[in-house]
């Protein structure tokens, strides 16, 4: 065999071997940054797929060791951010540990359509929260039809939905 094709094997076969070692993680450990201020997300779930096999996590790290040939990917999710999905065949097995990022939504998408005040565990006193020239939309001698909260004229994609006006917060 002349020595060129000696070279082409190994070089073959190393990374033959390299690219089933990337596929095949039995287990991966981490942390999970918020994307904006780089702080650990305090809490957050992995899903494995394709099984969906899920996991809970604190405190901003993580560590899953029952990983088997057959998982493809990993999705963080944690409230008021957007899930980030990893793939597991584009990470490299020798990372001792790696960075996930999840991106922060709004929070008050989360009670959009729940009028329920978690401090005072009640809907009883809530009320939604209307935005905009409220005077002027309705003229001065129109009725209002229901007792609402202003939050102001400006208007922009995450802001409170309720009021509660026994605590006073908006949510
Ligand atoms: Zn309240």
């Amino acid at each position: 065999m002349s020595n060129f094709l000696k070279i082409l094997i190994s070089i073959t076969s190393f990374y033959c071997t390299k690219n089933i070692a990337q596929a095949q993680h039995t287990s991966i450990r981490g942390i999970v940054l918020n994307s904006k201020t780089d702080e650990k997300v305090g809490w957050f779930y992995a899903q494995i797929l394709p099984s969906n096999k899920n996991f809970i996590f604190t405190k901003g790290i993580f560590k899953i060791d029952s990983l088997t040939k057959d998982d493809t990917a990993i999705v963080f999710m944690a409230d008021v951010y957007f899930n980030t999905i990893i793939n597991l065949a584009a990470i490299n097995s020798n990372a001792d540990s790696i960075r996930i990022t999840l991106t922060p939504g709004c929070k008050y998408d989360l009670h959009k359509t729940d009028k329920f005040c978690d401090k005072c565990k009640t809907k009883k006193y809530v009320i939604p929260i209307e935005y905009g020239l409220l005077v002027s939309l309705r003229g001065p001698s129109e009725k209002r039809k229901k007792e609402s909260h202003p939050g102001g004229c400006e208007v922009s994609d995450c802001q409170a939905n309720w009021y509660c006006k026994k605590c006073k917060t908006e949510f």
